[in-house]
């Protein structure tokens, strides 16, 4: 058995028991874990669990810290509850990587149907499409390009 730390988006903290990690993720993932406060299933580790196991490679430690170590626990949730805002919103986004600034600029022009996409830009054409008055918005999170994942 593994105990684990976990909270909700409000915030709320409370221990779980779990058989092991990887039972926490396929509970979680079902939705399965609840915060006994609320009822929330969205749960995760709280921000202050035991850190990160050091790795050997400095650079790679510090790229792969999470970005909640250091932050109050009422930030690092708002931020836990935008990213996974941000989620539910790209599910029904289209992926459209570089031609992002293309596909964006015909549908303001109304040369395509609109769409929900989201894909990259460079600085310049994303300073363009501004200028043009297309809407667009920068993602708060990074975004891996699907062919990306695994
Ligand atoms: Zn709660």
């Amino acid at each position: 058995m593994i105990v684990f730390d976990l909270s909700c988006p409000d915030g709320h903290r409370f221990e779980a028991w779990f058989g092991s990690s990887g039972a926490f993720d396929e509970q979680r993932k079902r939705g399965l874990v609840e915060c006994p406060q609320c009822g929330s299933n969205v749960v995760d580790k709280a921000p202050m669990a035991p850190a990160v196991p050091v790795k050997s490679n400095a650079r790679q430690t510090n790229a792969t810290r999470p970005l909640t170590n250091e932050m109050p626990p009422e930030i690092a949730s708002a931020i836990r509850a935008l990213a996974e805002a941000q989620a539910m919103a790209l599910q029904s986004s289209k992926w459209v990587g570089g031609e992002f600034a293309e596909q964006s600029r015909a549908m303001h022009y109304g040369e395509r149907e609109h769409a929900t996409i989201h894909g990259q830009a460079t600085p310049d054409e994303a300073r363009a499409l501004v200028d043009e008055g297309v809407p667009i918005a920068p993602l708060p999170f990074p975004v891996a390009p699907p062919d990306e994942l695994n």
